[in-house]
């Protein structure tokens, strides 16, 4: 063993067929789903917090919404995917898990969403997990609907390493992205409207509690 995440990694059973056969189709078409260790952790800090109404920004193929609806059986997810195939295979899992009931999925780019029957009553968390150049924006458009002492979560804060790189290194074509990514995680760890911190496991994942 060379580090704790292969440790960690190394007790990892899969039991569902389907949460399996998401894992595989996301590794065959290149679906950026959260890893394990990550969703596991993510996971548990729901169960921790007990959120009954949860909104999503970003679903993809429905894994994270999928894996959070089996271990939080009171919980209703509403989430939300502009591309077009992801929420096709989304739908088509969550049916499959008979899932309708308790996770509505809702085909539209998020930043352009202007009203919707789901958003009407407030949540209790919001997760965001969609374009990392845009959380300023997601943040500020959703962070409204999330109720006072309500929780913000944020995947992919560390943006699988790019994070440490310096800003001249930076490729060009993602260079806005990661300023935009690190300009954001600035602001809301110094903003006096959350107590925020910044978990380092999987990916990255940010917690800003609304005061
Ligand atoms: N939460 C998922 C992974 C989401 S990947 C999981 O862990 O299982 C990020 C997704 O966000 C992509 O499918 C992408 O199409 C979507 N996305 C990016 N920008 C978006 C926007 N503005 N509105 C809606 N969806 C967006
Ligand atoms: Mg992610």
């Amino acid at each position: 063993m060379e580090s704790y995440r292969q440790y960690m990694e190394s007790f990892q059973s899969v039991s569902d067929p389907i949460i399996d056969d998401m894992e595989n189709y996301a590794s065959e078409h290149h679906v950026p789903i959260m890893d394990r260790l990550g969703i596991d952790t993510f996971i548990s800090l729901l169960r921790i917090q007990q959120p009954k109404r949860i909104l999503e920004i970003g679903s993809a193929i429905g894994y994270s919404a999928i894996r959070i609806a089996d271990r939080l059986p009171e919980a209703t997810i509403v989430t939300i995917e502009r591309d077009a195939e992801r929420y096709k295979k989304a739908v088509e899992y969550i049916i499959q898990k008979e899932f309708q009931e308790r996770i509505f999925i809702i085909e539209a780019d998020a930043l352009e969403l202007t009203s919707n029957e789901h958003l009407e009553v407030e949540f209790d968390a919001l997760f965001i997990d969609a374009a990392k150049g845009q959380y300023k924006r997601f943040f500020e458009k959703y962070a409204p609907f999330v109720k006072t002492g309500g929780i913000i979560y944020c995947d992919n804060m560390f943006m699988h390493g790019a994070v440490l790189i310096e800003d001249a290194k930076l490729p060009k074509r993602n260079r806005t992205m990661i300023r935009n990514l690190k300009e954001f995680t600035k602001w809301i760890l110094l903003n006096p409207e959350y107590e925020t911190s910044l978990l380092p496991v999987g990916d990255g994942i940010l917690i800003a509690v609304k005061k």
